[in-house]
């Protein structure tokens, strides 16, 4: 089958190109007012202790409910953000959102459990972000230590002296550093020295399908063994079934996340699984 040019070189306006163009145009345009309009929420995605086999913390996930009556993921959305700047309004919303659920929990009376929040390396490489930080610590009353921030392995290979400079402060908060995503990016071993990284978070690609793969088996079993040495804990990220959890668990995977033990959910449906005093643990089944 032949396709006719017609003499036109600029095939990127065929529709479907167009309309791809279109829907981030609009994206792009409603971001802007998505905080005003209060169309920004987070859902909680609880993170467990291999070890006491209990809820140890939880990784806040941005949702964005368009006009009400449309959901749009943020792995559709925060690439726009991030290419037109919206992203410093949106993660100072985040963070200050996040940190004030923390802040309630504890107060409440339950048990701390730590707030992960994921950020762009661009929020990290804006000049005001410690203050930033700092602020939204001091107005929310959240302890730095329950805070962690999520960034993906692109910023082990920044050398620029104001990130590391960055990241000292944060530490000398109290703020933690995990590395997300790992395993996917370009960073060396040797890069992981260069912060002072709390956690890594295996990424979800290498625990899919593992009991079956040999070479992802390796993989995580090296980087487990890896950041062990380096006195940094491990989650695995995208657990979904009991052969997983028990591969992670025979290897000392210190903890894991995943749809096996519960989807990113409400503010109100963690409350629920913090108050009670057993919850539906996947680890009974496995052990
Ligand atoms: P991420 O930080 O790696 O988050 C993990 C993603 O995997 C989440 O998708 C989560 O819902 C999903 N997930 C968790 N467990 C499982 C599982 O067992 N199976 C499967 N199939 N998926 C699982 P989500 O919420 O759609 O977020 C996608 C990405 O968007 C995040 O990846 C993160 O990079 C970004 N993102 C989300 N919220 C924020 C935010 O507040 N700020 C920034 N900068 N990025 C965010
Ligand atoms: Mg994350
Ligand atoms: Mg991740
Ligand atoms: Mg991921």
């Amino acid at each position: 089958k032949s396709k006719e040019v017609k003499g036109n070189k600029f095939t990127i306006f065929e529709p479907i190109f167009d309309k791809k163009i279109q829907e981030n145009f609009e994206i792009k345009n409603n971001l802007r007012h998505a905080i005003n309009k209060k169309e920004l929420f987070l859902n909680y995605q609880p993170i467990y202790s291999s070890l006491t086999e209990k809820i140890i913390g939880v990784e806040a996930l941005l949702r964005w409910n368009y006009e009400g009556n449309k959901l749009i993921p943020p792995s559709k959305f925060i690439p726009i953000a991030e290419k037109s700047g919206e992203i410093n309004a949106i993660g100072e919303w985040v963070l200050t959102n996040a940190c004030k659920q923390n802040s309630i929990w504890q107060s409440s009376g339950h048990k701390p459990i730590f707030m992960s929040v994921n950020v762009s390396i661009l929020q990290l490489e804006h000049p005001n972000f410690f203050e930033i930080v700092r602020r939204i610590l001091r107005e929310t009353g959240m302890k730095a230590r329950y805070l962690q921030l999520e960034i993906t392995e692109t910023i082990l290979t920044k050398n620029t002296v104001q990130v590391i400079e960055i990241v000292k402060q944060l530490n000398k908060l109290g703020v933690r550093l995990a590395i997300d995503d790992f395993g996917t990016g370009y960073s060396s071993l040797g890069q992981l020295s260069k912060f002072n990284v709390d956690k890594i978070k295996i990424d979800r690609m290498f625990i899919d399908g593992i009991t079956n793969n040999y070479n992802k088996k390796k993989i995580v079993k090296a980087i487990i063994s890896m950041a062990k040495s380096l006195n940094i804990g491990v989650i695995a990220e995208g657990v979904e079934t009991i052969e997983q959890l028990g591969f992670l668990k025979q290897n000392r995977c210190n903890m894991i996340q995943g749809y096996l033990f519960s989807k990113p959910i409400s503010a109100k449906e963690i409350e629920r699984k913090l108050s009670k005093s057993y919850d539906w643990y996947p680890f009974k089944k496995y052990n």
